[in-house]
């Protein structure tokens, strides 16, 4: 185990990477992370942190480290991150829709039992990607349910996490996961990862295009977070006082066409 100069737990969360041979249609650019940045970043935890985790595995001996999340199942995931991963010997949490594997610029199953007999983390990101909060009771103890299952009858490993699509989720989530036979739920709120309180979603760190190293390495000695907060905060009022489509119009317009929330 190298040496380690980080004070702070941190989960981060990926959506795609970009690169040769990644460009498609269903990437997000503001999320979409260059593979040139990224193999920057994960040397970064190695020197940091000493490395990087997946969050079941973290779950399971929580101590400092540096958690590697992804969702969305790119097929990027597939083709760039998970050999960048197995390089430098870490693992992370592929967090899926099993309703939409095999769509045209998302992994499929087969890609993703691949990843899974290497060591990577296999999740639930919910059946098709609709938002919890649009769910009745019945509709999402179903989502979450099904779609554990079907990821454990195609993956051929246990599904214990969940990271609600696009982040939105209702307070007894966890609460209701646990009912559906999950261990743990990651969310999109920014934070350091304190502890392993079942009860509360864990936070995660989103990675954007943009961030640099820098901040990556700042985050892990607890600086940056409070911004980090207080901009999903604000965010998050925006969502909730115009509506979800009428935010999704007006980051789009602020953002550039073609960047989708997620
Ligand atoms: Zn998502």
């Amino acid at each position: 185990m190298s040496s380690s100069t980080a004070t702070h737990s941190v989960a981060l969360m990926y959506h795609a990477i970009g690169g040769a041979g990644a460009a498609d249609a269903a990437q997000d650019p503001h999320y979409t992370v260059d593979a040139t940045r990224f193999a920057a970043q994960l040397d970064a935890l190695v020197r940091v942190a000493g490395g990087a985790t997946c969050a079941r595995d973290w779950l399971a001996a929580p101590r400092r480290a540096a958690v590697l999340t992804f969702d969305d199942g790119h097929a990027s995931n597939h083709a760039l991150a998970w050999p960048a991963l197995c390089e430098r010997g870490l693992r992370a949490d592929f967090f899926v829709n099993p309703g939409k594997v095999g769509e045209a610029g998302l992994a499929s199953w087969a890609a993703l039992r691949e990843m899974a007999a290497s060591g990577m983390s296999i999740q639930s990101h919910g059946w098709n990607h609709r938002y919890f909060t649009e769910l009745d009771d019945r509709a999402l103890r179903e989502d979450l349910r099904r779609s554990r299952l079907a990821i454990e009858d195609r993956v051929g490993a246990a599904v214990t996490l969940l990271a609600p699509p696009g982040g939105r989720m209702r307070a007894d989530l966890p609460a209701v996961a646990r009912e559906c036979g999950y261990a743990h739920v990651l969310g999109s709120e920014p934070g350091l990862l304190d502890g392993a309180d079942a009860a509360r979603a864990l936070p995660r760190m989103s990675v954007t295009a943009a961030l640099d190293v820098a901040t990556l390495e700042a985050w892990f000695e607890g600086r940056g977070i409070a911004r980090a907060r207080l901009r999903y905060g604000v965010l998050g009022l925006a969502k909730r006082t115009l509506g979800d489509r009428r935010y999704e119009r007006l980051r789009e317009r602020l953002l550039g066409a073609g960047d989708r929330a997620r």
